[in-house]
């Protein structure tokens, strides 16, 4: 199994007709189908009584009702190849340098995000354990092999960092806890720290505060739309999904105040309908209150109520990731650059000479997310081709070499300056 998808990806746009964008009226999700009943909450996996052993890969179709957290999480590909778990190669880079954790249910999570391969309605079609979260499978893996093999030599691991990604299920804060301990238990903080990536809809503020008291480094929230309007339709009553935008904002600034500045985060999809205006308007509002973004490219994962959409035009997607890495990262403010009237970057804010140093070092366009161990801008979340196929890629896992800064400027319609 390898990070080399052979899924046929739709391509990305970008017409000169004004549709270098995905507008609000075009990304409109399907409404979900009704489950039937015997598919409903996992129940016909939950109807079976085989144990699972050891690693279970994605289309094994075997229903193991008690693989569950705490006892089993799933795991990226690029971490379970990463591990050793899994045999595979990635496209460009030799390893992830974040353990992406993600809790798992036979019911799976009970939240129904248009976009997420994971979402409630696909229990019609397909157990929990064999979906995959966006273009990339997750295996599930007992958590106790897991620590075993960092456990052996962290201060040389290749992580640099481990996340827990919390789904929408009653046991997920209490299984996160739990989870989080074993780690602490055997793993020094110092070595490789913890994010924790929530899902608040089911959280209080004393769960981000015991996250906190068991040793998190940084605290996120799964915000994904960039608009309230957004949230709503992709994540909210729209698509008869639990979440909602109040709720994911109080517990971003319960955050805020318990982990403290530089600690705490949003994770943004970019292209599901907001204009570039509004997603660097949130960049900034996310800055100026101490915090970070982490984005992802809107990708049309097959089986959600989002793929008869197009993902999103790298023109857009190079413009929105370069001009929020010039507010994260070099103290430019969105008030500083100037958009059209469809809401596109027209102007960054700075010097052509500045700009050009920038996309040369390739910085802007890698992945986004915590921080490793090279240097703060560099995420330790590198997420190999989660957002996009090698073929086009989005977020880079890797530093852009020479012929990829060449494609980016191409995007970008922005060329070498000739002094
Ligand atoms: S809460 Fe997260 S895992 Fe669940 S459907 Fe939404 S995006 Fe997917």
């Amino acid at each position: 199994m390898s990070c080399i998808e052979p899924k046929t990806s739709p391509a990305a746009r970008s017409d000169k007709d004004g549709s270098d964008h995905n507008p609000f009226d075009v990304m409109q999700p399907r409404f979900p189908d009704k489950t039937p009943t015997d598919r409903k909450n996992g129940r016909h996996v939950k109807a079976n009584d085989i144990a699972p052993q050891g690693v279970y890969l994605p289309n094994n179709n075997i229903m193991a009702p008690h693989m569950k957290s705490p006892e089993y999480v799933q795991l990226s590909t690029a971490a379970a190849i990463t591990l050793g778990i899994m045999g595979g190669r990635m496209y460009g880079c030799e390893c992830t340098r974040c353990l992406n954790l993600l809790l798992t249910y036979p019911e799976g999570c009970r939240a129904n995000c248009a976009y997420c391969g994971l979402a409630r309605h696909r229990e019609a079609d397909r157990d929990y354990a064999d979906r995959n979260f966006i273009r990339v499978d997750w295996p599930a893996v007992p958590m106790a092999e897991i620590i075993d093999i960092v456990a052996r030599d962290p201060d040389n691991s290749p992580f640099h960092r481990m996340c827990i990604s919390m789904i929408t299920h009653p046991r997920s804060e209490s299984d996160t806890f739990t989870v989080l301990e074993q780690w602490m238990d055997r793993i020094e903080p110092d070595a490789i720290p913890v994010s924790i990536l929530s899902n608040p809809t089911t959280m209080k503020r004393a769960d981000v505060q015991r996250t906190r008291e068991l040793g998190a480094d940084i605290f996120t929230v799964a915000l994904d739309a960039a608009t309230p309007a957004v949230f709503d339709r992709t994540r909210g009553k729209g698509v008869q999904s639990p979440h909602k935008w109040s709720k994911y904002w109080e517990i971003m600034l319960d955050a805020k105040d318990i982990f403290g500045p530089q600690k705490f985060g949003a994770h943004i999809i970019v292209g599901m309908g907001e204009t570039e205006y509004e997603v660097l308007q949130l960049v900034q509002e996310l800055v100026d209150i101490g915090g970070h973004s982490h984005m992802f490219c809107f990708f049309p994962e097959k089986g959600s109520l989002m793929d008869h959409l197009p993902a999103t035009p790298r023109d857009q997607w190079r413009r929105v990731q370069l001009a929020r890495y010039l507010i994260d990262y070099r103290g430019v403010r969105v008030e500083q650059m100037r958009f059209d009237d469809m809401g596109r970057v027209k102007n960054y804010g700075i010097s052509d000479a500045e700009l050009s140093h920038i996309i040369e070092e390739g910085i802007a366009f890698r992945t986004s997310g915590c921080p490793g161990k090279f240097r703060d801008d560099i995420s330790a979340c590198d997420r190999p081709y989660g957002d996009s196929p090698p073929s086009d890629i989005a977020s880079y896992p890797f530093a852009p070499k020479k012929k990829d800064i060449k494609r980016i400027r191409k995007q970008l319609e922005i060329p070498v300056r000739v002094e």
